[in-house]
């Protein structure tokens, strides 16, 4: 189903810089209308970020693929993701070839991730819990992706990260963040990339926004 619409999104990001192929293709791949409510399906391939309730949203496919290509996750690679959301990031990931680690506070969005994960068979460990902690017990990670938006990077992630590894997070206020693209070097040295003008939900949590 959908294909068609699929093809389409993947020019769309083309068109818009994205050139990482295995990005591409896991795009082609995975049915981005699975991980929505059935009103919102209609509209799955459009490049828009679309609600999935509790306030929350899928982000936009280019967010979504500029985030991947800047992880740029290698197979059986172990990847991190704070926010599963509706789970098409996490899945994206595993379409990939990577072992994915996903976490996401609120019980309800974590219980319909499980259950699209199950039913389209992907291994993906999930937990519901703050990510701004991070998940020490299967860490170091080769790269962590943030996809809610906090006030500083939280040093648990920076922590968890291995040598060479890739943390991707939005940084700034509630409203706009910039991305931050960071590789670490050793355990007290890393190189920052900056990419402005994003706009995520709130990373709430410990080491994130407090909730009101
Ligand atoms: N990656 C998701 C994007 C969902 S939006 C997707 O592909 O659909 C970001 C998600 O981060 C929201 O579901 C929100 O509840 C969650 N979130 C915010 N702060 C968090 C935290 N500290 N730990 C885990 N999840 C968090």
């Amino acid at each position: 189903m959908f294909e068609r619409e699929r093809e389409e999104l993947v020019e769309i990001l083309k068109n818009k810089g994205i050139t990482n192929k295995r990005v591409l293709e896991a795009f082609l791949k995975v049915e981005r209308h699975l991980f929505l409510p059935d009103i919102m399906k209609q509209h799955a391939y459009k490049d828009v970020a679309l609600p999935i309730g509790l306030g929350q949203t899928i982000s936009q496919p280019y967010t979504v693929a500029y985030m991947t290509q800047a992880l740029d996750p290698q197979p059986q690679q172990k990847i991190l993701e704070i926010g599963t959301g509706s789970g098409y990031q996490a899945a994206i990931l595993s379409q990939m070839g990577a072992r994915v680690f996903t976490i996401e506070r609120h019980h309800d969005l974590y219980n319909s991730a499980m259950k699209i994960f199950d039913k389209m068979n992907l291994r993906i460990a999930a937990r519901c819990s703050d990510g701004t902690l991070g998940w020490q017990e299967f860490s170091p990670y080769d790269g962590i992706i943030v996809t809610a938006g906090g006030p500083s990077v939280p040093v648990n992630l920076k922590k968890q990260l291995a040598d060479n590894g890739r943390l991707v997070i939005p940084i700034g206020d509630k409203k706009i963040q910039s991305l931050q693209i960071i590789t670490k070097i050793s355990s007290d040295e890393f190189l920052t990339r900056e990419v402005p003008y994003f706009a995520f939900v709130p990373l709430i949590g410990r080491e994130g926004w407090k909730e009101k």
